[in-house]
This record gives structure tokens, C-alpha cells and sequence, in this order.
């Protein structure tokens, strides 16, 4: 769902001030100085850094602005990367709110006079994303930090975050417009969160010392001091959190993370060398985790990832449904991954963007509702109409439609050869193919992976990530996958077609040409898990095709030369993906099944996980669920901050079937 933005103008030192608010972002004096006196050694950083004893370090902002405190850290956390290489902390974190996100142009200027953080900001703006509400992962590996800028009111946004179990923030920077400008921001709320959210001895600072924050993070649980404030300003205060509580899971069912966390010390195996496996492997080794990946047929990506050419792009409803933001999160994160990723390696790919064609009315009255609701920014998707899009198609299309400028195709098979590629340089993984996994045996220590003809190896955790051969996993029965076969048609290329300089979509989809042919798709059978390509689904795909796009002139005449390949996609009924940890689903039944009779969710405490998790049911979206799927697991497995709300997590969580029938009350051996 799209944010209000900022509107803000420039005082005459320079200084951005924001109009709604009537307050500068950052001090006239120096915005840089004030940032390091009030938040950097407010928090006693960047000296905390080197006695810290963990490889990540987390950082919380209130009101994200113009970026530059997250900036001013950036760098100087990069300059502690250098000065001590072989220190264990590794990582830095930072997450930040912003209920009114500056238009980049805005954040532009008002970096602009900060030489010095040219380098970051400069790295900021080329990632810095849309206005669409949620968390936006934003990686920027220069300054070994990983930036989430969570976009709503702070009120909404921290309930959201998980708790790692022995919390999850080291250092707040708590800023926001004067109280007395903005109160409806410094409530109890907000200090209580904080709390909830802080790590024994958490410090924070900021640069107000008035009453009611002094008394609220009093209150909240922290111990305050006074210290002097920056500029004309006398006062400031500083202080740390004083409890040292074991933190709840907000939501017990669906708690993320286990007692211990996956190290660098610790070794994952991963099953599947498609864009799952790829997925989680790159997002683990970048949280510098060791990895082995076995993908049991000689080469990658040959099962539901091998198609030459797959359309990408989210799939948007006209509200902001659940699962439309996770596709739109999903697409937004794997863009930037895939700009990362692809960058320097033979990936065939196109970001030429998508139209998805109003070819029946009941579609041209869908698409006119999702643009009146006016959820989704112009950015991310704007109507058309048939002039511009046969203008952005490059061939005649009587439709009108939805343009989605940021989506295109890529070609899955080498984009896992590079994501596997870029993986394994940093020497953390081995990739083995020709390599199946006969078995595995978890224990609460160590999982054992058996192979046939080779000795088994121990791991500290398994991930599953095979598609449709993980749902014949035992740990996974009891989870309601539906395997789909698809057959994708690849057409040889001819005019009018070999103009075509967009992926169109409707029943079905057509990507531009690449190496003189076109992918067009696709069948979907249920309970079928045959792979040999049919001619009566080569006629079904062009069928599809040919009534939907009839009024083209062109369509009637597509060629077909008998080329074409099928494969099984997993799904689930609710057409989300999976990715968390694997449970005794039978003991999670037992657990939760007071649910339907009213129990709180809160009150029964969570089986422990087992050494096994699981990323598969991407159905035919893999291309833009994998990677954020990828990272969320990485992140749980290593007690990381988790890069989407809590609601959305639940609906791609594993344990989401066995909740859903406990709360309806339907308890039975089968899902
Ligand atoms: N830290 C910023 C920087 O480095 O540029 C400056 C922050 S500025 C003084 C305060 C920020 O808090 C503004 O961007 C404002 O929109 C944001 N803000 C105000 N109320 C908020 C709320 N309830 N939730 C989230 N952000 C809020």
C-alpha cells in the first residue's frame, strides 16, 4: 500500500524543514556533527562495536528522514570493518521507520552538501525504494549493513517485529520531529516497544531531554541519564534498557526463531539446486554461513526452474491483500538482488517491463478498480491504454492494460548459476551436483545426510528445497502441497513477434525474443506429475493465446516447430509459499488444538523446531518469491532481524495449515 510522502522545502542555512511538521530534520549547525554527538556517541558507538561479541549488530531509528544518521553509521561502521577485518562482529543492522518518506529527489539535495558522505548516500539512492508501506531490505554490501526501512507509522510498524530470544535491538537512535511538534509520536506505545524490543543493556539516545520522554522510557523499563545536548540545544539524554528478561515471540505459533541460533561455526545443508536452494544458499553465505548444496541431477536448475525464459513480475490485487504485498515486497527485493546479481554475469535477462492486457471486460473492470483504489504507486504499476501500449510493446495491441515498468524476464537457469556462482566466492559453499540425498536423520544436536555410495555428513541444520521431490520428504507430509505440471512453449521468432519489446501477459504470458525464440505459457495440470511434453497442451497453450489476444491481427499466425518442455510446480491451496521451520506436525496439532474452542493463541507454549526448515510451494513465481523467501529463512536460522511484518510472515509460514485447522476446530491426521 502506497505512503503518504514528505513535502518539505529548504530554509535558508539550507536545512530540509518538513511543512507538515514545521521542524528541520537536522540541526542548522551541522546535521553530521549532531548526528555523531546525539546518536553515535550517545550510544557509546563506534567503541561499543569492538567489544561486541556477536557477528551482527542492530541498530533502531524513529524517523528514518533524509537517511543521514543511518549514513553517518553506515560509514562509520565500514571504517570498523577495516580497522579490525578479523573481528567477529560482522554485520551491521539497521532498522528504520518512516511514516512520511522523502521523494528521493528531496533526500538528494538534502545529502548533497555532506561530501564526505557521498560514497553512502550515493549507495543509498541507488537502492532507496518506492513508497509502499512494509519493510524494505535494502543490502549495502560496501558497508557490510543491511539498511531495512520500514515504511509506516512507528506505531504500526514495531508490534510488527520479532523478538529474537535474547531481543533484538543494541542501540536506539531515537529521533523524530521536537515532542512538542510531534506528540503523537513519543507515547507510552512507543517506549514500551522499545523495551520490548531491547537486548539487556540496550542503550538508546536522542537528542530531546523533555518531561515526558525523560518519564515515559523511565517508566518503559530504562535507566535515563542527562547528558549536554548538541548545539543551542542544552540537553539530551541517553540511557539503557535495565531488565534482563527472556523475550516472548509476539506470536507463539508462528515464532520464528529457535533457542540457538546457526554461526559461523555451524555448516547448513541445503537439497535443491533450483532458485529455492540458490536463494537460500546466496542469503546465507552473505550472513557468512557455510553451506553444502546437493542437487541431485548433474546439472542446476533442472526441475520447475530450468525454462529458458520466465516472465517477472508481482501479482497485484486492486486491495492490499496479504498476499499482493507479499508479491510486491517479494518483486521489489528480488529486483535489487537480481540488479546485484546478474550484474557482470551471463544472465539473459530483460527488465523491459510487463503488460498485462485487459483482453475481456471483466479483466478491463478488474484493472480499472486496482487503479481507481489507487493502492499500488504509478512506479510500480500504471494503466495504459492501447496506443501506449502497443507504443511500449512494439507491436500493434488493440488492449488496453496494466504496465509493471520494473518487471521483464530472466532466464531461471542462469540466474541459479550466477546467484550459485557470486555464493561461491566468498568461499563459504560447495555446490555438489550429481548428488542425491538418499536420506537424512535429525536429532535435537545435528542432522545426518545419507547419500547413496558416499558416507554420510553431519550439519547443524537441513533446508529443503527441492520443489516437489521435498514434499515426498516424511518431515513434510501433513503439509497440503499441490504438485502442478506445466508445459512452456518455445516458439520460433518471426515478424510481427520479433518486435516485441515487452512480456505480455493475460490467461497466459509471451516474452520478447531471446536467442530467436519466444517462451509462451503455460498448461496447468493438477496431480500430474509426468514431464513429457504433450502436443495437446502445445494446442492448449496457443489456444489460450490465440482466443484471449484475438483481436491482434499477428496472433493467428504463430508458429509452433514442436519445441517445448514441462515440468512440476509445487504449490499450496493458498497459493503462498513456505519458507520457516519444520515441525512434529502431529505435536503442533496436539499443542494448539484448544485454538477452535477459544484458547488463546498466547497461552500454550511452541514445541521446539526441528534441525530441518524448509523453502519450497513457489508455484510459478519463483522468480519473485525466492529471493525474499531465501532471506527471511537465512535471517531466522541466524537470529537476524526478519525483513517482513509479522502478519505477513504468518501467511507464508509452515506451521499456517496446522493453525488454521486448529482454529476451525478440524483436528484430524490428515491436513
Ligand atoms: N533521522 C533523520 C535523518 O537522519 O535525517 C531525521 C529525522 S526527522 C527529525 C524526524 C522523522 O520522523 C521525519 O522523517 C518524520 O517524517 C518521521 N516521523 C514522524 N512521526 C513519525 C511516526 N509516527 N512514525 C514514523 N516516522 C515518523
Amino acid at each position: 500500500m502506497k505512503t503518504p510522502q514528505a513535502q518539505i522545502h529548504f530554509n535558508d542555512q539550507g536545512t530540509p524543514v518538513a511543512d507538515l511538521f514545521d521542524d528541520v530534520y537536522f540541526s542548522n549547525d551541522s546535521g553530521i556533527n549532531e548526528t555523531y554527538h546525539v546518536f553515535m556517541r550517545g550510544n557509546n558507538l563506534p567503541e561499543r562495536w569492538a567489544k561486541h561479541s556477536e557477528p551482527s549488530f542492530v541498530i533502531a531509528e524513529t524517523g528514518f528522514g533524509t537517511g543521514l544518521n543511518c549514513l553517518v553509521a553506515m560509514l562509520a561502521f565500514k571504517q570498523f570493518r577495516m580497522q579490525h577485518p578479523n573481528h567477529t562482529l560482522k554485520q551491521l543492522y539497521i532498522l528504520t521507520t518512516e511514516k512520511f518518506p522523502l521523494p528521493k529527489p528531496d533526500i538528494a539535495r538534502a545529502l548533497g552538501s555532506f561530501e564526505q558522505l557521498k560514497e553512502a548516500s550515493d549507495a543509498l539512492l541507488s537502492v532507496y525504494p518506492m513508497a509502499i508501506q512494509g519493510c524494505h531490505r535494502l543490502h549495502m554490501p560496501a558497508f557490510h549493513t543491511c539498511l531495512d526501512l520500514w515504511l509506516g507509522d512507528v506505531h504500526d510498524t514495531l508490534p510488527e517485529w520479532h523478538n529474537p530470544p535474547s531481543g533484538l535491538v543494541d542501540a536506539w537512535f531515537l529521533d523524530g520531529f521536537a515532542p512538542s511538534k510531534n506528540p503523537d509520536m513519543w507515547t507510552d506505545a512507543l517506549f514500551g516497544e522499545m523495551a520490548r524490543l531491547s537486548k539487556p543493556n540496550g542503550t538508546f539516545s536522542t537528542f530531546t531531554a523533555a518531561g515526558i520522554v525523560k518519564r515515559g522510557m523511565q517508566q518503559a523499563g530504562f535507566c535515563i541519564e542527562k547528558v549536554g545536548g548538541f548545539g543551542r540545544k542544552r540537553d539530551m539524554l541517553i540511557g539503557h534498557y535495565s531488565k534482563n528478561e527472556a523475550k516472548d515471540p509476539i506470536n507463539p505459533p508462528y515464532s520464528r526463531y529457535q533457542a540457538d541460533a546457526i554461526t559461523a561455526k555451524d555448516s547448513v545443508a541445503i537439497i535443491g539446486g533450483g532458485l529455492a536452494g540458490a536463494a537460500i544458499a546466496y542469503a546465507l553465505v552473505q550472513k557468512h554461513i557455510r553451506c553444502e548444496l546437493f542437487c541431485a541431477s548433474n546439472e542446476l536448475a533442472q526441475g520447475a526452474s530450468g525454462n529458458p525464459q520466465g516472465g517477472f513480475y508481482p501479482q497485484l490485487h486492486a486491495q492490499a491483500s496479504h498476499a499482493s504485498q507479499i508479491q510486491a515486497h517479494s518483486f521489489l527485493y528480488a529486483r535489487r538482488l537480481y540488479d546485484e546479481a546478474v550484474s557482470g554475469e551471463p544472465v539473459p535477462h530483460e527488465f523491459c517491463g510487463v503488460l498485462q492486457l485487459a483482453f475481456s471486460e471483466e479483466v478491463a473492470k478488474r484493472q480499472s478498480n486496482l487503479l481507481q483504489q489507487a493502492v499500488w504507486p504509478a512506479q510500480l504499476v500504471r494503466g495504459v491504454d492501447s496506443a501506449q501500449a502497443t507504443e511500449l510493446a512494439g507491436i500493434t495491441l488493440p488492449y488496453s492494460g496494466l504496465f509493471i515498468e520494473q518487471g521483464g524476464w530472466l532466464s531461471p537457469p542462469q540466474l541459479v548459476q550466477a546467484l550459485l556462482k557470486k555464493a561461491t566466492q566468498t568461499g563459504l559453499i560447495t555446490v555438489h551436483t550429481g548428488t542425491r540425498v538418499n536420506h537424512y536423520e535429525a536429532t535435537s544436536e545435528a542432522v545426518a545426510v545419507h547419500f547413496d555410495g558416499q558416507p554420510p555428513k553431519q550439519f547443524a541444520h537441513l533446508v529443503l528445497a527441492s520443489g516437489h521431490e521435498s514434499a515426498a520428504s516424511p518431515a513434510l507430509q501433513g503439509l497440503p502441497f499441490r504438485a502442478v505440471r506445466g508445459q512452456v512453449e518455445s516458439l520460433p521468432s518471426q515478424p510481427p513477434m520479433d518486435r516485441l519489446s515487452t512480456v505480455l501477459c493475460h490467461k497466459g504470458y509471451l516474452t520478447p525474443a531471446w536467442n530467436g525464440r519466444h517462451a509462451l505459457g503455460s498448461t496447468y495440470v493438477k496431480k500430474d506429475l509426468q514431464q513429457e511434453v504433450r502436443v495437446s497442451e502445445s494446442e492448449a497453450n496457443l489456444n489460450t493465446h490465440q482466443q484471449a489476444m484475438s483481436e491482434c491481427d499477428w496472433i493467428s499466425a504463430l508458429k509452433h516447430d514442436g519445441k517445448a518442455r514441462a515440468a512440476i510446480r509445487l504449490g499450496l491451496p493458498d497459493h503462498q509459499p513456505v519458507t520457516g521451520h519444520v515441525h512434529d506436525w502431529s505435536q503442533l496439532r496436539e499443542t494448539y488444538a484448544g485454538l477452535g474452542k477459544g484458547k488463546p493463541l498466547e497461552e500454550q507454549a511452541m514445541p521446539p523446531a526441528s534441525r530441518v526448515s524448509v523453502l519450497t510451494g513457489l508455484g510459478s513465481r519463483g522468480l519473485t518469491t525466492a529471493p525474499l523467501m531465501g532471506e527471511i529463512l537465512a535471517s531466522q536460522l541466524t537470529h537476524s532481524p526478519l525483513p517482513l511484518t509479522d502478519t505477513l510472515l504468518q501467511a507464508v509460514s509452515p506451521s499456517r495449515f496446522v493453525i488454521r485447522d486448529c482454529l476451525r476446530n478440524k483436528i484430524s491426521d490428515q491436513p
